[in-house]
């Protein structure tokens, strides 16, 4: 994948994102070529699926496609694991009842990882320190400022 064509990716999924109907023509015709379109529906319809099911079991469904491209662009569309080969699924990295679909909580990853026991997340666990600090993390700042 190309810088330009994840610009573009990216760009497509904030503006179809601020459409409230999705119509499939129109994305079609934005994407330009059926190269991109087709990128772009499998991930939008990948998100979509990852939502519904997370609504559907309570647990938190706040993961966006922006995001996903992003993360999706941040480990070059390859496996968060192993760096290598292309990504396969989005895996959750704790339980989805638990962890929930989210930013934080959200991996590309191939099947011959997820296999693994304990395959190597140096890279994931650098990707999760650049973000930044979710809002339950506040009860720590406030201690912090107690206690100076
Ligand atoms: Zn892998």
């Amino acid at each position: 994948m190309l810088a330009e064509q994840e610009q573009f990716l990216l760009h497509l999924a904030h503006v179809i994102s601020q459409q409230e109907r999705k119509v499939v023509s129109k994305i079609r015709e934005r994407a330009g070529t059926e190269e991109m379109y087709l990128i772009f529906i499998r991930e939008y319809d990948r998100v979509r699926g990852q939502i519904i099911r997370a609504r559907y079991i309570r647990a938190e469904a706040t993961l966006t496609l922006p995001e996903w491209l992003s993360i999706l662009a941040y480990f070059q569309w390859r496996c968060a694991y192993c760096q290598n080969k292309p990504f396969q699924v989005m895996h959750h990295l704790i339980p989805r009842p638990q962890g929930g679909t989210s930013v934080d909580n959200c991996v590309p990853a191939c099947y011959r990882c997820l296999k693994l026991k304990a395959p190597d997340d140096t890279c994931i666990q650098e990707y999760l320190a650049t973000l930044k600090p979710r809002s339950h993390s506040c009860e720590h700042t406030l201690l912090h400022e107690e206690t100076s």
